[in-house]
C-alpha cells in the first residue's frame, strides 16, 4: 500500500534497487483500484494488459539493463485523449464503443519513454463541466471526501492522482479542467502554453483553447512528464517550434528575487474566506523568502466568463458536428431516412448539457447574431490579453487563487449551469490568452478540504512557474527532492 504513495522518482529508485518489480506493482495497483475505485469512480476503463508489459520491464531489471525515463510507471490517461486499442468515450453515450486505431502524440511520447497506460479516466462528457457529474456514466466523487466532487472536467484523473491509484495522470484544460479539478483534489497540475504540447489524438472541445498538462503527485514529477511530452510535432500545425527547456533541470535554478503580482481583481467579492487568508499566508511565505509581492490591474477579468463562454461554445458546436452516427461510435436503431438518423442519434447519444452547448454555440455563430457575440467576444478576448501582456511588463509571475470556492457537493450546481460556469472564473482567461498556468496544492480548509494556488507565467515559460512551484513545495511539505 505505502508504495503507492510514492513519487515517480522514488518509485524509479525502488526499481533500480531491485526492491520491488514493475509487475508487482501494477498488481497490487490493480488490485486497490478494483477495491477502492468502486466508490471514487476516477477510471472508465482498466487495462488489464499492463501487466504483461511491467512482466516485460521486470526482465529487463533482471537482466540489468537500463530503463528508460518512464518505464514501468503506471500512468491514467483522461478519457478524451486517443489510445490505440483502448476504448475512448469522452465519458460521451456517443463515443461509447469507440476504440482509436491511434494513438494520440502526447501517448506515443509517453509510451516512447516507456509508460503504461494503466486505464481511461473519468471525465464531464466532452470535457463541458467543472464536476465531473456530466459524465454519461457516473460523477467521480473527491477522494477527500466522497459527498463532494473532484472538479472538472478531468475529475477523474485528478481523483485517481490524489487517491494514489496511478502515479500521474494526463488532463485536458479548455477553461480550467486541469487545474479547478487539481485544486479540488489537491495534486499538481499544469495548462500548458498554447502550442506547447500537440493537441493530434485530443477529442477537440474548443481547438482554440484546448491543451494537454501533466496532473502529479508533486513538482518534479510534473516537470518530467511535461518535458517528455512538450515539442513540436508535424501532426498539429498549432503546435510551436520553440525549444522545451530541460524543466527538471531547471527545478534548482536560483532565480533570485522574482516580482510577484497580485491582480486586485480576483480578491474582490464571492471568494471563499479561508482560501483568501490561506492565499495572503502563501504570500507571505513567499514575500519572506525574498520575492517582492506587488498590486496589479487586469481590468478585464470581469468579462472572461461571458467571453469564454461565447467562443468555447461556439467552436464546440462546430467541432462536434462530427458525431453524426456515421464514421464512428453509437447510431441510433429507429429512423427511416437520413436525416433522422442524424437528429436521433445527435438526440440519443449526447446529454444534456452537450446539447446545450451546442445549442448556443450555433445561436452565436448564427449569421444574425455572429457580430452581436462571437465577434464582440474574439475582441475582448484581445482586451483580456493586453491586460496579460501590460502586467508581464512589471511583474515575472502572477498569483491567484485557482477556484473561487471550496469543493462543493454532488448535485449543489447540477441543476443551475450559471453558477456552475462560475466555477472557473479564475482560470478561464488564461485559456483566452494562451498564457500557462499551474495549480500548486497549498493547504487544506477548516473542514479538510484542499487548498490550491494559481501562478501564471508569460509565454513558454513554464520552467519558471515549475521553479517557484518546486520552491514553494518545499517550503509547506518537503516535496519530492
Ligand atoms: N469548466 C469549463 C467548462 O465547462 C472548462 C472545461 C475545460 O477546461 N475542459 O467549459
Amino acid at each position: 500500500m505505502e508504495i503507492l504513495k510514492l513519487g515517480i522518482f522514488q518509485l524509479k529508485e525502488l526499481y533500480k534497487k531491485k526492491e520491488v518489480k514493475p509487475s508487482e506493482v501494477v498488481s497490487l495497483l490493480l488490485e486497490e483500484i478494483y477495491r477502492r475505485d468502486k466508490d471514487i469512480h476516477s477510471y472508465l476503463y482498466i487495462n488489464e494488459k499492463a501487466i504483461d508489459q511491467a512482466k516485460r520491464v521486470d526482465e529487463k531489471i533482471e537482466k540489468g539493463e537500463d530503463l528508460k525515463e518512464l518505464e514501468g510507471i503506471p500512468i491514467s490517461i483522461k478519457d478524451n485523449i486517443c489510445t490505440k486499442g483502448i476504448p475512448t468515450t469522452c465519458a460521451s453515450k456517443i463515443l461509447e464503443n469507440f476504440i482509436p486505431p491511434y494513438d494520440a502524440t502526447v501517448i506515443e511520447r509517453l509510451k516512447e519513454k516507456g509508460a503504461i497506460i494503466i486505464g481511461k479516466t473519468n471525465m464531464d462528457e466532452f470535457a463541458f463541466g467543472s464536476s465531473t457529474e456530466n459524465s454519461a456514466f457516473g460523477p467521480t466523487r473527491n477522494p477527500h471526501n466522497l459527498e463532494r466532487v473532484p472538479g472538472g472536467s478531468s475529475g477523474g484523473s485528478t481523483a485517481s492522482v490524489a487517491s494514489n491509484l496511478c502515479f500521474a495522470s494526463l488532463g485536458s484544460d479548455t477553461g480550467g479542467s486541469i487545474r479547478q479539478p487539481s485544486a479540488f483534489c489537491g495534486v499538481v497540475g499544469i495548462k500548458p502554453t498554447y502550442g506547447r504540447v500537440s493537441r493530434y489524438g485530443l477529442i477537440a472541445f474548443a481547438s482554440s483553447l484546448d491543451q494537454i498538462g501533466p496532473i502529479t503527485k508533486n513538482v518534479k514529477d510534473n516537470a518530467l512528464l511535461l518535458k517528455i511530452i512538450s515539442g513540436k510535432d508535424k501532426m498539429d500545425s498549432t503546435s510551436v517550434d520553440i525549444e522545451v527547456c530541460d524543466y527538471l533541470e531547471f527545478l534548482n535554478k536560483d532565480l533570485g528575487k522574482l516580482k510577484i503580482g497580485i491582480p486586485k481583481e480576483y480578491f474582490v467579492g464571492g471568494i471563499d474566506k479561508e482560501i483568501r487568508e490561506k492565499i495572503f499566508e502563501i504570500l507571505k511565505i513567499l514575500e519572506e523568502r525574498g520575492m517582492i509581492i506587488e498590486e496589479i490591474s487586469l481590468p478585464h477579468t470581469d468579462y472572461g466568463i461571458a467571453t469564454y463562454y461565447i467562443i468555447a461554445t461556439a467552436e464546440a458546436s462546430s467541432n462536434l458536428a462530427r458525431f453524426d452516427g456515421v464514421k464512428y461510435g453509437y447510431r441510433s436503431k429507429n429512423y427511416e431516412n437520413l436525416m433522422e438518423m442524424y437528429m436521433k442519434t445527435r438526440g440519443e447519444g449526447f446529454g444534456e448539457e452537450v446539447k446545450r452547448r451546442i445549442i448556443l454555440g450555433t445561436y452565436v455563430l448564427s449569421s444574425g447574431y455572429y457580430e452581436a457575440y462571437y465577434l464582440k467576444a474574439q475582441k475582448v478576448r484581445t482586451l483580456i490579453k493586453n491586460d496579460f501582456e501590460q502586467a508581464f511588463k512589471k511583474v515575472d509571475i502572477i498569483l491567484t487563487p485557482t477556484t473561487p470556492e471550496l469543493p462543493f457537493k454532488l448535485g449543489e450546481k447540477k441543476d443551475d449551469p450559471l453558477k456552475m460556469y462560475l466555477s472557473d472564473i479564475f482560470t478561464v482567461n488564461v485559456n483566452l490568452t494562451g498564457l500557462p498556468a499551474i495549480n500548486i496544492p497549498c493547504s487544506f480548509s477548516s473542514n479538510k478540504l484542499p487548498i490550491g494556488v494559481q501562478f501564471i507565467s508569460p509565454y513558454f515559460k513554464e520552467e519558471i512557474l515549475l521553479n517557484l512551484s518546486y520552491k514553494l513545495e518545499n517550503e509547506l511539505k518537503g516535496g519530492d527532492k
